[in-house]
C-alpha cells in the first residue's frame, strides 16, 4: 500500500498540494499536476519527498482530453501501476447569473467537470485491468447547497456529484471506488480572493466557528483512499466544520 501510485490535479498548491503530500507520505508515488505553476508544483514534489515518497511533476491542462490521457501514461511509465486519482484541479470565475458570460460559464464547467470527466476516462482502463482503484472528486459544500454568485461553479461541484455516482456504480463491479470530498471554506488562494468582510461572513454560517486547512481535507482523501475505505463508494464526505448538516 506503501508503493501505491497516486495522480491528484491541481498539486501545486493549496489543497491539491496538501492531498499530494499526504498520499506521498512514507513511500507513496505521486503524479504531482499543475497547468502553468511548475515551480510551485516542484516544491510539492520536495515536500513529497522530504517525507518519504516519490514524486514526478507533470504539466498538463485537465480540459484538454489528450493531456488528462498523457497523464495516466506519465503514471503507468514512471511507476508501472495507478492506484488513486484525484480530481482536485479548479477555478471560479465569480459574478450574478445576469452578468455572467458565456466564457464564464464554459471555462468553470471545462476546468471543473469535464476535467475530472477526461482522468476518470482515462485512469479507468488500467484500474479496470488491475481490477482495483480509487478516484475521489473534489466537490464543493456548494454543489449541495448552491450559492449567490456562482451558479457556474455550483453547476460544476453539483455534476461532479452526480458523475461520482454514475462513474460509481459503472466501476464497482471491476473493484474501483468512486466517492466524493466536499471542502467547505478552505485557507487557499481561490479563497484569499474574497476579502477579510467576506470571510467573517463566511465564519458565522461555520457551527466549528473557524475555516479550514488543506490538511482537513488531505485527511479525509487519504482515509477514502486508504484500505479502510475498501467498502466505501458513491458516497460525498464533507469536510466543512458543520456548514451543510
Ligand atoms: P487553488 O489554490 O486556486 O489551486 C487550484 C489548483 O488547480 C492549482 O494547482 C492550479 O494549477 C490547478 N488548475 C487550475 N486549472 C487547471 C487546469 N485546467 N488543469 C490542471 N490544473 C489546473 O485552489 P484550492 O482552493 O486549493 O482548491 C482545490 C479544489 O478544491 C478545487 O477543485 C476547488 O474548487 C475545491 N474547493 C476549494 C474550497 C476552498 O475553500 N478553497 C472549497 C471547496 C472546494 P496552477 O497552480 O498551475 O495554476
Amino acid at each position: 500500500m506503501q508503493e501505491r501510485v497516486s495522480i491528484v490535479t491541481g498539486a501545486s498548491r493549496g489543497i491539491g498540494r496538501a492531498i499530494a503530500v499526504e498520499l506521498g507520505r512514507g513511500g507513496g508515488r505521486v503524479v504531482v499536476n499543475c497547468v502553468g505553476r511548475i515551480e510551485e508544483a516542484r516544491e510539492t514534489a520536495r515536500l513529497i519527498e522530504q517525507e518519504g515518497g516519490r514524486a514526478i511533476v507533470e504539466q498538463a491542462d485537465v480540459r484538454i482530453a489528450s493531456d488528462a490521457e498523457r497523464l495516466v501514461e506519465s503514471a503507468l511509465a514512471a511507476f508501472g501501476r495507478l492506484d488513486v486519482v484525484v480530481n482536485n484541479a479548479g477555478i471560479t470565475r465569480d459574478t450574478l447569473l445576469l452578468r455572467m458570460k458565456d466564457e464564464e460559464w464554459d471555462a468553470v464547467l471545462d476546468t471543473n467537470l469535464k476535467g475530472a470527466f477526461h482522468l476518470i476516462r482515462a485512469a479507468a482502463r488500467p484500474m479496470m485491468k488491475q481490477r482495483s482503484g480509487r478516484i475521489i472528486n473534489i466537490t464543493s459544500v456548494v454543489g449541495i447547497v448552491g450559492n449567490v454568485g456562482q451558479a457556474n461553479y455550483v453547476s460544476a461541484k453539483a455534476g461532479l456529484i452526480g458523475l461520482t455516482k454514475a462513474a460509481a456504480r459503472e466501476l464497482a463491479p471491476r473493484n474501483i471506488t468512486v466517492n466524493a470530498v466536499a471542502p467547505g471554506f478552505i485557507e487557499t488562494d481561490m479563497t484569499a480572493e474574497l476579502g477579510e468582510e467576506w470571510v467573517a461572513k463566511m465564519k458565522e454560517q461555520i457551527p466549528l466557528g473557524h475555516v479550514g486547512q488543506p490538511v482537513h481535507v488531505a485527511k479525509a482523501v487519504a482515509f477514502l483512499a486508504s484500505p479502510d475505505a475498501a467498502y466505501i463508494t458513491g458516497q460525498v464526505l464533507n469536510v466543512d466544520g458543520g456548514m451543510a448538516m
